[in-house]
């Protein structure tokens, strides 16, 4: 039982660490300034001046500007899945004869994922530059609720257009932005949320796939071992059939990578779907992220009703469905005003 246990403890680690990454992802540059700060004031007085300074602007590098550490680590956590996957999963999975369509179904996602990656991390999600910024300015109507006529970014010296944003990492405004992705290096915007949405498909569905075969190699594991017909020996001398936590119990303890991976997959996979789900309805709603945000607020706002001036009535560019997910798939750049 110690082994379950343990590995119940891994998952809420996991999960715990999880909802923290999500939680801060839009405030990661606050979150990470004052972690750098407090890390500072503590070890301020054992380390030299020049370590200090090192370290600060290394920090600032990381949090403020463009780098590729969360690529790295998802590209690793990938690795390390999918080597389990082919490492042992795959061989026992062959040895029982699996259809070779479900084995191959987890590295036919992969190969379908990496392109959308790809177009996501290097496609330019619709930067405002001075030779497309009054092309853009037509495209949306300024809501006169999120957006305003005249607003100038003071960074990039142009007028805003509607549903455009600054973003301060990338240090660019971007056509219809809906935020930065610290996973894919880059910003989504108008012009690459549609690949956004086919790399967040298949990557829950490799989740999916890895942890369907999976499970039900385990499954039929413990049939082919009669597992599920064992007994055990109570105090009182008398034979009682195991339950499913003995099963999980075995299975672990028999294969503890497979579970560990299996695990971690499941994990993913809920949170992928659940994220996913979120952006299919904004994108039928028409709304970004950043507008979906700033709309909670303003209802938050509107509910202690301490800043009534701020208070928004809600998305004014939702034009129905069809209309909308035709916007996702051939993005407005230059057309006329819609609303
Ligand atoms: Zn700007
Ligand atoms: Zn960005």
């Amino acid at each position: 039982m110690d082994f379950l246990i343990l590995f119940l403890i891994y998952l809420a680690v996991c999960l715990f660490c999880m909802v923290v990454a999500i939680k801060f992802s839009r405030q990661s540059q606050e979150f990470f300034t004052r972690i750098s700060h407090y890390i500072i004031l503590v070890i301020g007085p054992v380390i030299p001046r020049w370590l200090q300074l090192a370290v600060q602007l290394t920090l600032h590098r990381f949090v403020h500007q463009r780098n590729s550490f969360f690529l790295v680590l998802h590209l690793l956590l990938e690795v390390a899945v999918y080597g389990e996957y082919s490492w042992e999963v795959y061989p026992y999975c062959m040895e029982l004869r699996f259809g070779h369509s479900i084995l191959l179904l987890p590295y036919i996602l992969l190969l379908g994922k990496m392109y959308f990656f790809y177009l996501c991390c290097s496609r330019d999600p619709g930067t405002i530059s001075p030779s497309n910024h009054k092309q853009l300015l037509k495209v949306y109507t300024y809501d006169g609720i999120l957006y305003h006529q005249a607003h100038i970014c003071p960074t990039c010296e142009l007028t805003k257009p509607a549903r455009s944003k600054h973003c301060r990492v990338c240090n660019r405004c971007v056509h219809r932005f809906d935020h930065h992705c610290v996973w894919v290096n880059n910003c989504i915007g108008a012009l690459n949320i549609r690949y956004f949405l086919l790399y967040l498909v298949t990557l829950s569905g490799m989740a999916a796939a890895v942890g369907t075969v999976t499970v039900r190699f385990l499954v039929q594991v413990a049939l082919l071992s009669n597992l599920h017909q064992a007994m055990y020996v109570n105090a009182d001398g008398e034979h009682v059939p195991v339950g499913i936590l003995y099963i999980v119990q075995k299975l672990f303890l028999t294969f503890p990578r497979i579970l560990f991976m299996l695990g971690f997959t499941f994990l993913i996979f809920f949170l992928l779907a659940g994220y996913t789900a979120f952006h299919f309805y904004l994108l039928m709603t028409n709304q970004t992220s950043n507008e979906w945000y700033k709309h909670k607020n303003s209802y938050q706002c509107h509910m202690d009703n301490s800043r009534p001036d701020k208070c928004m009535q809600g998305n004014t560019y939702h034009r129905g469905y069809l209309r909308n997910v035709k916007e996702i798939i051939s993005p407005e750049t230059q057309q006329k005003k819609v609303r």
